[in-house]
């Protein structure tokens, strides 16, 4: 199989149709149109093997991880998807590792309507780059700078299970556990929230998708304002199998520095927060207040009843092979 045959097999026809792509995937470069007035949002983020999937990760998984990670850029961003590109380096031309990686990468492009429109193939280390383009009304794109002092501090799913699932994953925990599933597919196949994104434009004062662990993640939206802000430790989502597996306070670890989870961090004016409930309802996803922001710099973490606690005493140092 050529190079060209092998693009076309696999990548020639992957994902939506769609009418506003005028010239897809076999030329020097693709044509797209935007529809009049709307501003394109553009995001990349290679996976590179052993590093952001561990070596023996499904195939699949890895197809639908590549463009998952990218969809959460265009979430936080409040985009809505429209076109890729993929860039693929491989060891050797595997006939069933591609079709088992196109049929991820094409299974998560179908459900946001994305349509891959080009790329690159060339023979390497095993890496996978994907470039997304989304389309936003001007000035409408979610920001990380916009938080103000006595926003309210929103994180959307759960937090930890990822991390958690890395370690079940390399621990070889029984995999037909529900529960060890719910946390291996938290890992696997991120679920990007890109209605929720959407639906935070003209809403949420700040955003940013929670890739790094909330800590890091919720300190990108903190330097960008120039502010600070205090979490609640304790109200932080935790799933009921995160729970079970991991304990509180190991999966506090996992939310605040562990990784991999790709949902949504955002900030609201108080005078908004009456609409989460029914947006949570109407998306089918959990919104949680879990603090507030502040003018002093700095990311304060406490209790419930208030006392401060550290990174360390939630649990972080357990398992620093996930920074
Ligand atoms: P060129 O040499 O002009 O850059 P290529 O041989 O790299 O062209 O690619 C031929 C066509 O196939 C182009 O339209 C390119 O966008 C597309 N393509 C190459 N690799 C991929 C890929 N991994 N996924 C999608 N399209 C690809
Ligand atoms: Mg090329």
């Amino acid at each position: 199989m050529t190079e060209f045959d092998l693009i076309r097999t696999y990548f020639g026809d992957l994902g939506s149709r769609r009418t506003d792509v005028l010239l897809g995937v076999g030329d020097d470069g693709a044509v797209v149109q935007p529809p009049a007035g709307q501003t394109l949002v553009l995001a990349t983020d290679c996976l590179v093997d052993a590093v952001h999937f561990p070596k023996d990760a499904p195939v699949d998984a890895i197809g639908e991880k590549a463009l998952a990670v990218n969809l959460s850029d265009l979430a936080a961003m409040g985009a809505q998807p429209a076109w890729f590109q993929l860039v693929l380096t491989l060891p050797k031309a595997d006939q069933q590792w591609l079709r088992q990686f196109a049929t991820g990468l094409g299974r998560v492009a179908r459900y946001h309507q994305m349509r891959l429109v080009g790329g690159d193939t060339a023979r390497g280390p095993l890496n996978v780059t994907v470039q997304v383009a989304g389309l936003a009304p001007p000035g409408a794109a979610l920001r990380r700078c916009g938080a103000r002092p006595g926003d309210a501090i929103v994180v959307s799913g759960t937090l930890g299970d990822a991390a958690l699932g890395l370690d079940l994953w390399r621990g070889r925990a029984d995999r037909d556990d529900p529960d060890v599933a719910f946390l291996l597919n938290r890992l696997h196949r991120p679920t990007p929230r890109v209605s929720l994104g959407q639906a935070l434009r003209g809403r949420a004062t700040a955003a940013v998708d929670i890739s790094d662990g909330l800590a890091a993640d919720l300190g990108h939206i903190l330097s960008a304002s120039g502010l600070g802000a205090t979490v609640d430790v304790d109200r932080l989502p935790l799933s009921e199998p995160g729970l079970r597996f991991g304990g509180r306070e190991r999966q506090w670890g996992g939310a605040l520095a562990g990784g991999d989870d790709y949902e949504l961090c955002f900030t609201m004016p108080p005078s908004r927060l009456h609409e989460l409930d029914a947006i949570a309802s109407r998306l089918g996803v959990s919104l949680t207040r879990i603090g507030y922001i502040q003018p002093q710099p700095g990311l304060r973490l406490v209790r419930g009843d208030r006392t401060p606690v550290t990174l360390a005493a939630c649990g972080y140092s357990h398992f620093p092979e996930h920074r």
